[in-house]
């Protein structure tokens, strides 16, 4: 089977994403892109995740053809394609609803830089790119510009989409910006929020970048 290891590990991410409750029942998509083809793996739309085999992991190319899999891809197919068209360095993509993420994309607020992690790893405050109907190409388009050279964005009325040099990272920035969210969230009621200075969010980038974890295991 083609890429049976990546399209297991796209299962495994996805799972792990449900388990730590950043996506309700079928909601949300993951992919992750090969290194040596190029080719795309990504989840079906609209399947439980626990009942998921490797069969049902669509393949895709960066156009957004589908190459193997019987299955219909994710509705939002442009989306990570549009991504990772724009994104050389992007080999895994993490898109779910997670409730406090999307609470601050119900509001289309960008999440601020009130910890340092959302410096270190996803590069400064999660913006918020405008409102657009799920699964269209505009969508992809105006989210896949809107990010930049950040790790994620939220995408208004809708949810978040995180980004990484492969899907493991994708996943652990969902989980970093639903944790900003809700930091950001509480901080909001206690009293006035203190961000973080654009000038320490770039040193903190660079630290995370140059010294944080083990070998290669930069997020
Ligand atoms: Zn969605």
């Amino acid at each position: 089977m083609l890429l049976k290891e990546l399209r297991e590990k796209v299962i495994e991410i996805a799972l792990k994403a449900q388990k730590e409750r950043l996506i309700p029942l079928t909601m949300g998509n993951f992919s992750a892109r090969d290194r040596r083809t190029g080719y795309i793996c990504i989840t079906p739309s609209g399947m439980e995740y626990d009942k998921l085999t490797a069969e049902d992991i669509v393949i895709l190319d960066i156009e957004g053809n589908i190459l193997d899999g019987e299955r219909k891809p994710s509705i939002e197919q442009p989306l990570h394609c549009a991504v990772y068209r724009r994104r050389k360095d992007v080999f895994g993509i993490s898109h779910t609803h997670s409730v406090f993420a999307t609470a601050w994309a119900a509001c289309n607020e960008s999440i601020p830089v009130v910890v340092a992690e959302l410096a270190a790893l996803i590069g400064g405050p999660v913006e918020c790119a405008i409102y657009k109907p799920m699964g269209s190409l505009e969508l992809a388009e105006t989210a896949a510009i809107r990010l930049r050279d950040r790790h994620a964005i939220l995408l208004a009325n809708h949810g978040v989409l995180a980004v990484g040099h492969d899907i493991d990272s994708a996943f652990a920035n969902s989980v970093v910006v639903e944790e900003g969210a809700k930091i950001a969230f509480y901080a909001r009621q206690i009293g006035v929020m203190r961000l973080i200075p654009e000038e320490e969010c770039r040193s903190l980038r660079k630290i995370s970048l140059e010294k944080y974890g083990q070998k290669n295991d930069i997020l």
